[in-house]
């Protein structure tokens, strides 16, 4: 009765808003590309990009080591052997002497690469190393809280991605600017009808947004908060800091109220996206998809409990739009077995606890979707999107504090994860940079998918060999690659920024989530 009367409400205001907004928006929507914007990722950054000419020959994480951790470089050349020092920057002072360990031809890039571990010095400090058929690497630094920056750059980065929100120059330093893309979009069926859907964050650079993408970014950023908590702070330096909420929660709010914008309020379906014509600068909304209903019902659904403690209030209303999302599904598209609809099922189980879900979630787990999708593709193709989406629920249930939680269907889901885990772990035991995409070196999209299944497995078992994997794929991402690249912001002599911005990690919304979750990880001890 009472959600009947709401929704009654919600029409009524919707119709006169629409009234409102008959006029083509007198504001021009101006769709400007900054240089903090996310980059698009449809745009494949080439792999081909142009190194300097002066590189050395040897890799090394070039923002550092853990203290406490493996340490180890990487020497490029036929006829490196003998010993290699590790020297103080500072005193010029030779700290360490060790041997330089062959090992041998790797095809991929032509190259002969040997390793030179230097775990024993774990005094913090800025180094450099030294070999004498080699030269020497660039600096970088041994110390207890290296990657706290990174984390906090991570996180920041959707604080500086907010579209239709003034960045002032006490939080957002030298990239503050005014509101971005504030003008009303337009319906894809009717012009005459325009909507307020301004929030949410960048995900390109011209102001192109997808609902799935938005509602998968938060969710990624809602399961690295409810495993690593301790990692998120309410002191990250964005307007609502000190707040008495985490800031990670603040942000994953800013994206929610925008998502809450893209349901449309009579149906319950939400609008796949926001998408520009290049040509007239005008945005359109794309129809409601049941994909990204599905997605926005799963990540609602999850904020509610999670936020419950900190605004019931808002939790609540996500909660309901939750629910409008889920019976829009089940109006327009029946029970749908995919991966996004278990998801949401999962989610509004935890959430509400009604069996009605707990039987899809069930049923999905029987049956042959998961199978297919999930338990049957080790060894094969590093996982995709869809298998992300499995493991967010699988996860989820795992997680789920309730007395009618299958167990079994728990403890399948459990030994599922642990074999991705040691597949990925085995593939990087035998990649000569440590990795676990073997064959293609350089395509950081899918070392960052492993590394989230990974992260998530070292979670539930914290294991010395996955927290070591978990720390090679950094040093890769940080200079321990063939081109020597740092693919993070700020970090590296060698910056992608340098040669394609395309390639920054922090640059790309959903890789960007996916590199905060292994941080988060890796600052808390698992
Ligand atoms: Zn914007």
């Amino acid at each position: 009765m009472k959600i009947v009367k709401i929704s009654l409400i919600i029409t009524a205001f919707f119709a006169l808003a629409l009234t409102g907004c008959e006029e083509t928006p007198e504001e021009p929507i101006v769709f400007e590309a900054t240089e903090h914007q996310f980059e698009s990722l449809l745009s494949e950054a080439q792999i081909d990009y142009a190194v300097p000419a002066q590189v050395p020959n040897i890799m090394v994480n070039q923002l550092g080591y853990l203290t406490g951790t493996d340490k180890m470089a990487i020497f490029r050349g036929a006829d490196v052997d003998g010993v290699f020092q590790v020297v103080d920057a500072d005193s010029g002072r030779t700290v360490l002497s060790a041997n330089i360990e062959d090992r041998g031809y790797n095809a991929l890039y032509d190259e002969y690469l040997s390793y030179g571990l230097f775990t024993d010095l774990d005094i913090s400090g800025r180094y450099y190393l030294e070999a004498p058929a080699v030269g020497r690497s660039f600096f970088f630094s041994i110390g207890d809280d290296l990657y706290d920056p990174l984390l906090l750059m991570a996180g920041r980065k959707y604080y500086l991605n907010r579209c239709g929100f003034p960045l002032t120059e006490e939080y957002a330093g030298h990239y503050a600017r005014e509101a971005c893309h504030t003008g009303e979009a337009l319906f894809w069926d009717d012009e005459s009808i325009s909507l307020d859907v301004s929030g949410g964050w960048h995900q390109d650079a011209y102001g192109n947004k997808d609902t799935y993408v938005a509602a998968k970014v938060a969710a990624l950023l809602l399961l690295s908060y409810e495993l690593n908590s301790a990692a998120y702070t309410d002191q990250t330096d964005i307007p609502e800091s000190g707040n008495q909420v985490p800031d990670l929660l603040d942000e994953v709010r800013f994206g929610l109220e925008w998502l809450m914008k893209m349901q449309d309020t009579a149906s319950g379906g939400v609008y796949a996206g926001l998408s520009l014509d290049a040509q007239t600068g005008k945005a359109y909304m794309e129809p409601a998809s049941a994909a990204a209903t599905k997605m926005f019902c799963a990540v609602m659904a999850k904020f509610s409990y999670l936020f419950q403690g900190f605004d019931n209030a808002y939790a609540t209303q996500c909660l309901r739009a939750a629910d409008r999302a889920w019976r829009y599904i089940e109006q327009n598209h029946g029970e749908s077995m995919d991966e996004t609809y278990f998801f949401a099922a999962t989610e509004m189980f935890r959430a509400t606890g009604q069996q009605s879900y707990h039987r899809i979630v069930t049923r999905y787990l029987r049956g042959d979707d998961y199978q297919e999708l999930f338990v049957d593709t080790l060894g094969g193709a590093a996982p995709d999107g869809r298998q992300e989406v499995i493991m967010l629920g699988a996860v989820s249930y795992l997680l789920t504090k309730s007395r009618v939680v299958d167990r079994e269907l728990c403890s399948e889901i459990m030994k599922t994860i642990l074999l991705f885990a040691e597949d990925i772990s085995a593939r990087s035991r035998i990649s000569q940079y440590l990795t676990a995409a073997n064959e293609k070196q350089d395509n950081n999209n899918e070392l960052l998918a492993d590394m989230l299944f990974l992260s998530v497995v070292n979670y539930v078992i914290t294991n010395y060999e996955y927290g070591a994997v978990i720390e090679n794929h950094l040093h890769f991402f940080m200079g321990r690659n063939s081109a020597l690249i740092s693919y993070i912001d700020d970090v590296g002599a060698i910056n992608y920024k340098d040669i394609d911005p395309r390639l920054g990690i922090m640059n790309q919304i959903e890789e960007n989530a996916k590199l905060l979750f292994m941080l988060s990880g890796v600052t808390t001890g698992h």
